[in-house]
């Protein structure tokens, strides 16, 4: 980099002084002049890693920290001693305030090294570093730091500029990364541009984002209300349960973004007349599920009625059909992955217990009453509706743990309640079937516990994923026996390369056995 500087120019360049060692060496900042991302004093230097401003060492390491933790919130590391040489640091020569970042390609593959972001496709564009270097309308920038995000995440970093410049996109990344931004941020971005270079009076439609559950639906329109803040850039969600009539009348009013579940989004479009050419973006959130049996042929069933736009697909768990099939759907679709693909978020501890199905009851309250076992707000997942609602009954007449159940046969009114008052502390305990188990943000659970293991191991990444968002430490407590030997293998797999210990029982399982057996030669036959 052409404004790279030893550590002896820096020197020199700072009157002799050294580079600041602490963030208290350094002076504020005056008006108009650069910011240190973590401290806000006087940005003196810009860090070569993430090209963003620093105040001193001991800002650079805590930011190197963030990136190396993925984005993650964490909290400063105490000030270390970096080596004499300076390689990641380079003294502000002119004002960078454009933010536009010239990386070599070396420095690209090293961003992405470093990241654990692996990429596959045509012309894919650099990761960015943070959000003010990809051009983003200013109140969309505006947003994004009241909404608390500093820096993306890595995530974000690749998948934002990829779609910026029209790429279509398959994304797989843990859950609780980051991935309704990565969609929403560029979306965003290019409604408002639209909008803004197109003044005309019919408003259709320009973007769609579909998700398996009315929970999440909910969820992303909010994140997408807040995002695109100010922006000429409005929502309508469509999902069942609410009355068909307001959304329609919103969608006619003038809406740049439909948010919806497949089910009810074509029962609205089969009805009613809302015309679709200018949709440019369609998302499929947790798109594996909403390419399986059941959702596919909804999905397709719509996406047929759109004019080839740019395709956005993301999950935290996508397998090698998933892919395949979505390459029919647009043409040069870039792959992102970062870190392991179809592995449970690392920051979630899995600590798997080995009960009979008639002690589990048992169980599960004494963990609930256990002052060191316990640690709410926790989400307790069953496999049936029915299930759900006895469960939370029992819970608290057992327990005297305030609990409710939340599933899909609840009308919507009462899951809006029920999730609020979860979310906001009132119920410590929610007992609920798969309609949280994905993408739902469950802000302040750190504990789920399976009660019934779902069907597929790639469900219970996704359940046990509610107990972390953005790498914070979480515990998933699963209860297993003979009833799930199906999954045996593949779930003793994950559970051993998480480092988490294996049931005895679950090890030695004749299941476990064979199968591994089976899996081992064929994985030699096929290399
Ligand atoms: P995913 O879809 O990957 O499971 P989400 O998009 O739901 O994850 O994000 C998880 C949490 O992280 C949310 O609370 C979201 O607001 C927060 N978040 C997303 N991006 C950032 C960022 N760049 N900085 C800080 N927090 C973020
Ligand atoms: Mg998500």
């Amino acid at each position: 980099m052409e404004n790279n500087q030893s550590v002896d120019e820096v020197n020199v360049s700072d009157g002799g002084y050294g580079v600041k060692e602490s963030s208290r060496d350094q002076r504020e900042a005056l008006p108009g002049e650069p910011k240190c991302v973590i401290c806000g004093r006087y940005g003196e230097y810009i860090c070569d890693v993430t090209d963003d401003d620093i105040c001193s060492l001991e800002c650079k390491q805590t930011l190197l920290c963030r990136v190396a933790n993925k984005g993650m919130r964490v909290t400063p590391v105490p000030p270390q001693r970096l080596p004499a040489t300076d390689e990641c640091y380079y003294v502000r020569e002119s004002d960078n305030s454009s933010g536009y970042q010239d990386y070599s390609s070396d420095q690209n593959e090293l961003v992405r090294r470093k990241l654990d972001i692996n990429v596959k496709g045509d012309a894919v564009p650099a990761p960015i570093l943070s959000f003010s270097s990809c051009n983003l309308p200013q109140r969309l920038l505006q947003n994004i730091e009241a909404a608390g995000y500093g820096m993306p995440t890595p995530v974000q970093m690749q998948a934002i500029p990829a779609a910026l410049i029209g790429k279509s996109l398959l994304v797989s990344a843990d859950t609780g990364s980051g991935k309704t931004a990565s969609f929403l941020v560029p979306l965003i971005s290019h409604c408002a541009n639209f909008r803004l270079k197109h003044l005309s009076k019919l408003k259709k439609p320009l973007a769609m984002v579909l998700t398996p559950t009315r929970e999440l639906c909910i969820q992303v329109e909010e994140q997408a209300k807040l995002l695109g803040k100010g922006l000429p850039f409005k929502t309508a969600l469509v999902v069942g349960g609410d009355a068909m009539a307001g959304q329609i009348y919103r969608i006619q009013q003038g809406v740049e973004l439909i948010v919806g579940t497949p089910g009810r989004l074509i029962d609205l479009l089969v009805k009613h007349d809302i015309e679709l050419d200018d949709i440019m973006m369609f998302v499929l959130d947790e798109v594996d599920c909403m390419l399986q049996r059941g959702f596919r042929d909804q999905v397709m069933q719509i996406f047929r009625g759109l004019l080839q736009p740019q395709i956005l697909m993301f999950s935290a768990t996508i397998s090698q059909e998933v892919e395949k099939m979505v390459s029919s759907l647009a043409k040069d679709i870039v792959f992102v992955s970062v870190g392991k693909a179809n592995r449970p978020n690392k920051a979630v501890k899995q600590v798997p217990i080995w009960v009979d199905s008639k002690k589990k009851k048992q169980k599960l309250f004494e963990i609930l009453m256990s002052k060191q076992h316990f640690m709410p707000p926790a989400v307790v997942y069953v496999s049936s509706r029915l299930g759900a609602d006895l469960l939370s009954n029992a819970i608290t007449v057992t327990t005297g743990i305030k609990s409710l159940s939340i599933h899909g046969e609840k009308p919507m009114k009462e899951r809006r309640e029920i999730m609020q008052s979860f979310l906001v502390g009132e119920v410590p305990v929610i007992v609920a079937t798969g309609v949280l188990g994905r993408g739902v943000d469950l802000l302040g659970v750190r504990q789920v516990i399976i009660f019934d293991m779902p069907n597929s191991t790639k469900e219970y990444v996704h359940q046990i994923g509610r107990a972390s968002r953005m790498g914070e430490d979480g515990t998933a407590i699963v209860f297993v026996n003979e009833e799930n030997k199906n999954l045996f293998p593949e779930l003793v797999e994950i559970l051993k390369s998480s480092g988490s210990a294996v049931p005895r029982e679950l090890i030695n399982s004749r299941y476990t056995v064979g199968s591994f057996g089976k899996g081992y030669k064929k994985r030699k036959h096929g290399s």
